[in-house]
């Protein structure tokens, strides 16, 4: 299947298990450490715990957090909301094997809008994220499917051919 090709907005964890160094690129070291990280505003300020791991680069001795410790901050806002993560979302649907366009075909979901959850521009409401969950559910997923399947053969010009014919 090619439905991945294209995709630009998958975290590469190629550079995770060589982290290289931003201004020389050297080999980085890798450091985890314990971060709270000081999440909302006013008085809805709350600390979020993480774990993140800190690169350092013995050559300049510049220390840094690349796209997997970013991963894991905007993780922690997901889950501190109760909301599935952009890459649990991605995978709802790459584990029924679907393009973006099949996808959003049998959930009724805008695929535009499938892409901004998957790639966290948006954030999908509550009433949508229990839909997404339940997705996750293979009765679930073959309910949906029955549902959608009849229509689409009633709809079909190959169907409808075949109508005539018997
Ligand atoms: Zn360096």
């Amino acid at each position: 299947m090619n439905e991945q090709r294209g995709d630009k907005d998958r975290v590469d964890f190629s550079s995770a298990e060589k982290p290289t160094c931003p201004y020389c690129e050297q080999p980085a070291t890798t450091t985890l450490e314990d971060e709270t990280l000081a999440y909302g505003s006013g008085e809805n300020v709350v600390d979020l715990h993480v774990r993140l791991p800190v690169r350092h680069c013995e050559a300049c001795d510049f220390h840094f957090i690349d796209e997997v410790g970013e991963r894991i901050q905007t993780e922690a806002v997901y889950r501190h909301h109760g909301l599935l993560t952009p890459w649990e979302i991605r995978a709802t649907r790459e584990r029924r094997r679907l393009s973006r366009a099949a996808f959003a075909e049998i959930t009724g979901l805008g695929e535009a809008t499938i892409k901004r959850w998957e790639t966290g521009a948006k954030t999908q409401n509550r009433a949508n994220d229990r839909y997404l969950r339940l997705l996750n559910d293979d009765s679930c997923w073959s309910a949906l499917e029955r549902l959608v399947a009849p229509r689409k053969a009633r709809l079909g010009p190959v169907a409808h051919m075949v109508q005539f014919r018997v």
